[in-house]
């Protein structure tokens, strides 16, 4: 019963911590659902911003070959820069968009835990290509400006310089292609952004339409003319759709920065193109050398650039700002998960330790109790409110439990000594000697041999016929006390019945013992017996003396043995000491007066 409440606890304790591993694990997973959300967020706000810097990067770079127009125009053009100066400023320009170039190919700055969509390598390749090619066509332009390159010239090299605009437009597209396909929040920067780049271009593409034509001092072809209109419309255009997303980023500078661009681009750059446009259809010299023109237009393109750059920073601005917020709602959520599943894993561990564990310690202990075994001291120390309490009273338990235990325990041995003694002599009775003769047969191997003098009192019955029984009893106890005061501390004395006595004598010495027998009887013989009121009575005893050999003889047999010799000595006239076995006389020693005849009886 006991041994099934232990297996029951095993099974429970096993049960309970299965049933805390699984709250454990189903918290841990509403954590992850409710922290992995906010982490694909804040990834993808990351994503964003790397993005949007890999596309600012490509507009920068449109804006660069845009730019290297300028330069390219200028050295071309004859005019007031010394050449050394001009040339100087379109290797640099050159250098500038060289580099942007390399570094759309550079993927080493891409942070960890992100990508980078790979650009296409043909795109790159074929803007390579066109630059290449538009560089070459302007050098030859630059080499024969001093004896002065034809207009066509010019304008193939200025048109294969768009070109390379047009090819870097599909790297753009390509770009913005990826950024809406990931996020469709992206899709207006991914329009408006390659806008403001155009709108650049474009600007410097009006200009370029009447340049050649400046340059070489020629009356402007009507297809130049249509195609400057052309261009204009498509700014008109740009310039519109991009009003649209004004206030994408709701920034008041881009406010101020787009009526700058509408006075200076749109006002003054525009009214000079149109101004020289007209010079140029009337036959007229023109106002401007291109030189001049290039000086004064490019200016006016300024506030578009300044425009993109400050709509470009506001952008990675806003999403450098989403990236933050994103990784503060990230930090905030994971942290409360990580403090939730850290409180209740306390809440389990401390639950465990400081209640369960202290119900199973109560639960050995009382199978313990139950069980008769040790108590074992219950440690107060740590333990709070109930459990302290039950820890109380398990210890009051088993206080009262030991404490029954041990009256009990002396009650029995009172009892088991009440039960074992001689009311009226106080001498072990015949139960307690029969028991005690039988353990040492059994359990002490050690001895293996003793002796027992069986006594009886002589005419005892006429004794308490004339003296009365009080008498009886008085001669019993004086009797009980001469028996002690002659036997050693290994002898045992016992009253076996009414007036019979026995004396069990460790070991094999016969003689010795029958020696004591003598003794005995003797000091009876000689002791003085009174009534309670003083009258002598003359006691004597009989005694019958035998030997037990451990292997030979039990106990019952040597007290039977006993009693023959006993009986023997009865019959031979009392008072006397009669041996159960063949012992020479020489070996007894000198017969007393009342014992000299010596009768071996049962022998063998
Ligand atoms: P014998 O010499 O053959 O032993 O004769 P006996 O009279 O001693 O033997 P018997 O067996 O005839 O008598 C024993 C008497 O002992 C009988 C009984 O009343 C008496 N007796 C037994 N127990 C007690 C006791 O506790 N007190 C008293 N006073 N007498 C007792
Ligand atoms: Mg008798
Ligand atoms: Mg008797």
């Amino acid at each position: 019963m006991l041994h099934a409440l232990e297996g029951a606890r095993g099974s429970f304790d096993r049960k309970l911590s299965l049933r805390f591993a699984l709250v454990i694990i189903c918290t841990a997973f509403l954590a992850f659902v409710i922290v992995a959300p906010t982490y694909r967020d804040y990834t993808l706000a990351r994503h964003n911003l790397f993005d949007m810097q890999r596309f600012r990067l490509m507009l920068d770079t449109a804006t660069l070959l845009a730019a290297e127009r300028g330069p390219a125009n200028n050295a071309m053009s004859t005019g007031s820069s010394p050449d050394g100066e001009k040339a100087r400023r379109l290797a640099e320009f050159r250098a500038r968009s060289d580099a942007a170039l390399a570094q759309l190919t550079n993927a080493a700055d891409v942070p960890l835990g992100l990508y980078d969509d790979e650009l296409p390598l043909e795109l790159l390749q074929n803007v390579r290509e066109q630059l290449a090619v538009a560089r070459a066509e302007v050098d030859r332009v630059v080499a024969r400006s001093g004896a002065g390159p034809s207009r066509e010239e010019f304008q193939r090299a200025i048109d294969s310089m768009f070109e390379v605009s047009n090819r870097f437009r599909a790297i753009v597209a390509w770009k913005a292609n990826h950024l809406v396909e990931q996020d469709s929040g992206l899709a207006a920067l991914a329009l408006v952004g390659p806008m403001l780049s155009d709108l650049r271009d474009y600007g410097g593409r009006i200009a370029s339409q009447i340049m050649a034509s400046i340059a070489v001092g020629e009356r402007l072809p009507l297809d130049n003319v249509i195609e400057a209109r052309r261009i204009e419309g498509r700014l008109l255009e740009l310039w519109q759709v991009s009003n649209n997303h004004a206030g994408l980023f709701n920034n008041p500078a881009l406010q101020t920065s787009r009526v700058e661009i509408q006075r200076r681009f749109f006002g003054e750059g525009l009214g000079l193109v149109d101004s020289l446009i007209r010079e140029g259809r009337r036959d007229a010299p023109y106002s401007l050398t291109s030189t001049e023109l290039t000086e004064r237009f490019v200016p006016t393109m300024r506030p578009i650039e300044a425009y993109r750059r400050a709509f470009l920073d506001a952008a990675v601005d806003h999403y450098a700002r989403a990236r933050d917020k994103a990784l503060a709602i990230l930090a905030t959520v994971a942290l409360f998960a990580t403090c939730a599943l850290g409180i209740l894993a306390r809440l389990m561990v401390s639950i465990r330790k400081n209640i369960f564990q202290p119900l199973i310690r109560v639960h050995d202990e009382v199978i313990r109790l139950a069980e008769d075994r040790p108590a074992q001291p219950m440690s107060l120390t740590g333990k709070a409110g109930e459990i302290r309490s039950l820890f109380r009273a398990i210890e009051v338990l088993q206080d009262k439990l030991q404490e029954r235990a041990s009256i009990t325990a002396s009650i029995t041995s009172e009892l088991q000594a009440q039960a074992d003694t001689d009311g009226l002599t106080a001498l072990l009775n015949r139960r307690a000697l029969d028991r005690y003769a039988r353990r040492v047969a059994d359990a002490e191997p050690a001895v293996d041999a003793a002796c027992l003098i069986l006594l009886d009192i002589d005419h005892f019955k006429s004794v308490n016929d004339t003296y009365g029984h009080p008498t009886g009893d008085r001669v019993l106890i004086q009797t009980a006390e001469l028996l002690r005061s002659h036997l050693r501390a290994s002898d045992l004395v016992a009253r076996f019945g009414g007036e019979e006595f026995a004396i069990l004598v460790p070991g094999n010495d016969l003689p010795g013992t029958v020696a004591i027998a003598r003794k005995i009887r003797l000091a009876i013989q000689t002791e003085r017996f009174t009534t309670p009121d003083g009258t002598p009575v003359h006691v004597t005893a009989s005694f019958g003396v035998a030997r037990g050999q451990r292997g030979e003889r039990t106990w019952p047999e040597l007290v039977e043995l006993a009693d023959e010799a006993l009986y023997q000595a009865k019959s031979d006239g009392r008072n006397r000491v009669r041996c159960a076995q063949t012992v020479a006389v020489a070996d007894l020693g000198a017969p007393d007066e009342a014992s000299v005849a010596l009768v071996g009886v049962a022998q063998g």
